[in-house]
């Protein structure tokens, strides 16, 4: 029984181990302004950007590989607030 035991709790700190050094080797890095942006975009998920729907959109923006101007069905107003929004929000800031 205390063998058992014993045997548990060595299993318990090997799988602990691997966890923890899982999670430091695959980490990674979200860009939390994603979820900002796209709450600003139509969410219409048509596609028309060229994108795969609005959060593909928004990565796009974040990492600045879009222009919002893709994104005819957004009104002038909302463009522009995006745009306002990602200059007052730039990356790594
Ligand atoms: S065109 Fe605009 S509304 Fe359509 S998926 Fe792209 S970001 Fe969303």
């Amino acid at each position: 029984m205390i063998k058992a035991l014993f045997l548990m709790l060595i299993l318990g700190a090997i799988c602990g181990l691997i966890l923890g050094f899982a999670s430091k080797v695959f980490h990674v890095e979200v860009d939390h302004r994603v979820e900002e942006v796209q709450a600003m975009l139509p969410g219409y998920n048509c596609g028309g950007c060229g994108y795969p729907g609005c959060s593909g959109m928004a990565a796009a923006l974040c990492s600045g590989e879009a222009d919002i101007s893709s994104c005819k069905p957004s009104k002038p107003e909302q463009k522009e607030a995006i745009r306002q929004w990602l200059k007052d929000h730039p990356a790594n800031a």
